[in-house]
């Protein structure tokens, strides 16, 4: 077989620079929570190709689905012959998600389209043009997304001018904003969006319930309540950004469900299909529908093939519980992260929720972050075979995403890799 090295030789004259890889060993196969390289190295994956495999790579029924479906057929696109599982997938989408309300959803490819497309259905539902989004945030690479999201290099260096409409207000970020409770933090957001943009003026908020690319930010307890109650006042569409969050991976099918919000809107995507592209938008019957009809749409959206994926991903995660997966995974890995951090100065916080843990990285005595040190324990923890990733407006957080169908063993092996690589 050809080895990485060759491959990264070939990959280096054939792909755009642009594209980054986190390792340069290149896969082979791969199957609940390892991967294996074309030298026949094992990895622990920690990463879940970013939060998308939570029911593992290469999940039984998931390759069953795909391969019944492709045998059948691969393509019609369901704006020229519709088919079931298109149906299928927003039924049970509309049933998972927050929210008692009446439900519609549309299917797109990536998170960043869904994003695009509930932007705009907020817009045209309330003829409002204002998007509020957060310090911190991540919501894609297209043009509108890259606006949205907060951080510059790498996602928006140079790639503007950027989409108008867009404003941006204070995270509750607890380790950086001295505690506020998460009222507080709530306030001083919706002050500035009354004062510099007019409440009357904002379509949408839109929110990460935990912030993913921005660093696990874990808001206070508060802050998500107190802003879907000042949308819900105001006539804004109540957004939230699931893509990362979503799927069982913080111990409960979505991460809003943890402090009761409802949004009214709510975008998905990565957890959604064991690894094959889809994303959805699923929200407020009145708001969905208010669109013209071929309004929405795109050639692939909502792809057979993905769509046969996501029904068997959904029936996995409720067969073997992985909500509960992802509690228990919280318990053994959160316990340790902690020990760890007991022991070391230089972590400052272990945060997160469920199977979407990590640690925040400073200089020992200080909030000043230290990328360097971080990522140095992430190439140790590559080094010795586990699959880490890196995150966060300072790039000083280490983020933990196994599949959640990871084997004790796996994770046991993992825990001592990490234990070690914080020496
Ligand atoms: C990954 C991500 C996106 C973008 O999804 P793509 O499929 O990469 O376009 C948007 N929002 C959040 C919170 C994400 O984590």
């Amino acid at each position: 077989m050809t080895s990485s090295a060759e491959l990264h030789k070939r990959r280096g004259s054939a792909v755009a620079r642009g594209v980054g890889s986190v390792i340069s060993s290149y896969v082979d196969t791969a199957s609940g929570g390892t991967l294996t390289d074309v030298e026949g190295r094992q990895w622990i994956d920690f990463a879940a190709g970013i939060a998308v495999t939570n029911v593992g790579n290469s999940a039984p029924k998931v390759v069953e689905a795909v391969r019944a479906q492709v045998e059948r057929f691969t393509h019609t696109c369901f704006m020229v012959a519709p088919y079931e599982s298109y149906v299928a997938v927003c039924e049970q989408l509309n049933e998972l998600t927050p929210g008692g309300f009446e439900k519609r959803s549309a299917l797109f490819n990536s998170g960043a389209e869904a994003v695009e497309n509930a932007v705009k259905i907020a817009r045209h539902a309330t003829g409002r043009p204002a998007v509020v989004v957060f310090d911190h945030a991540y919501h894609g690479r297209t043009n509108l997304t890259m606006a949205l999201t907060a951080k510059n290099m790498p996602y928006k260096h140079r790639f503007g001018p950027f989409a108008g409409e867009i404003y941006r207000v204070p995270m509750s970020y607890p380790l950086r904003d001295g505690g506020l409770d998460g009222a507080t933090a709530a306030a001083r957001a919706i002050e500035l969006v009354e004062k510099q943009v007019g409440a009357e003026n904002v379509a949408a908020l839109l929110i990460e319930p935990i912030q993913g690319e921005g660093g696990f930010v874990v808001p206070a307890a508060g802050f998500l309540p107190a802003l879907r109650e000042w949308a819900t006042a105001a006539g804004v569409v109540f957004i939230a950004d699931e893509i990362q969050t979503g799927f069982c991976r913080t111990g409960d099918w979505f991460a809003c469900q943890h402090e009761g919000v409802e949004p009214d809107l709510i975008t998905l995507a990565k957890g959604i299909a064991g690894g094959l592209p889809l994303a959805a938008v699923t929200g407020r019957a009145e708001l969905m529908d208010a669109v013209h009809v071929g309004g929405l749409g795109g050639t692939y959206g909502g792809n057979p093939i993905a769509c046969a994926a996501a029904l068997a991903s959904i029936d996995t995660m409720h067969e073997l519980d992985l909500a509960g997966a992802a509690r228990r995974i919280e318990a053994v890995l959160g316990a340790r992260l902690r020990a760890i951090a007991e022991r070391d100065p230089a972590i400052a916080e272990v945060r997160g929720r469920g199977a979407m843990l990590a640690v925040e990285i400073v200089q020992p005595g200080t909030l000043t972050p230290d990328p360097a040190a971080t990522a140095a324990v992430s190439a140790a923890c590559h080094a010795a075979g586990l699959l880490t990733l890196t995150c966060g407006t300072y790039g000083n957080v280490l983020r933990f995403l196994p599949p959640l169908v990871i084997a004790d063993d796996e994770l046991s092996r993992a825990m001592e890799i990490l234990d070690a690589a914080f020496g």
